[in-house]
């Protein structure tokens, strides 16, 4: 018991093994250094299984999520669940930015076509360039003919908009009908926090990319 005693000035800091995963939560995104110490603190007094299960999803993810050789989804088999379902419309793809992006549009329930995921958009201050995206891919899946219109959703920021153009281009001498998804959509924000009838309008009423 040291009250009274003078203040060393210098706060103790955690046992190493707690800063390391406060510290590991914090580069999440959206969890700020006061939500990592809770997140820790809480998995400290949870039972052991509780702890035990969280790690082991992390472990999974890495190791059993691959990407879809059609559509560069993930997925955990090959070719995914969109791409092999028969009732999914095969003259139609919907080129997003990310995995994350095929949720929401799933979610508004008004595509039922197939997707492909560029994993980024073309962002000249970021250093990343065509060569960058999942293109490649996307026009070798156009090549049998049997896709008629590719939907570019990619968001409605300068990005966004400037890969969409740059698509539409090069898609330009495969004789696709290249749409984009209507204007609705809040301008710059995420299609990943579009409500579900919003992005459902914005599919229903795309427009040609001019
Ligand atoms: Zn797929």
């Amino acid at each position: 018991m040291n009250e009274g005693a003078p203040s060393s000035g210098r706060p103790s800091a955690p046992a190493p093994p707690i800063a390391r995963l406060i510290e590991a939560l914090h580069k999440l995104p959206g969890i700020g250094p006061k939500s990592a110490q809770r997140l820790t603190y809480y998995l400290l007094r949870a039972p052991e299984a509780e702890a035990r299960a969280l790690a082991q999803a992390v472990i999974e993810l890495k190791e059993k999520i691959i990407l879809c050789s059609l559509c560069q989804n993930v997925t955990e088999v090959d070719p995914c669940g969109v791409c092999s379902d028969p009732q999914r419309d095969r003259s139609t793809i919907c080129v997003v930015e990310e995995p994350l992006d095929i949720l929401a549009l799933e979610r508004s329930r008004g595509y039922h076509g197939l997707y492909h995921v560029l994993h980024g958009t073309i962002s000249p201050m970021e250093g990343v360039g065509p060569e960058d995206l999942k293109l490649d891919e996307l026009v070798a899946r156009l090549r049998n003919g049997a896709v008629q219109e590719v939907i570019m959703a990619t968001n409605p920021n300068l990005e966004g908009e400037a890969t969409a153009m740059y698509v539409s281009r090069l898609l330009a001498p495969l004789g696709v009908r290249v749409t984009r998804l209507a204007r609705g959509l809040p301008t710059g924000a995420d299609l990943e926090y579009a409500d579900d009838v919003t992005l459902a309008r914005a599919l229903e009423h795309r427009q040609e990319v001019s």
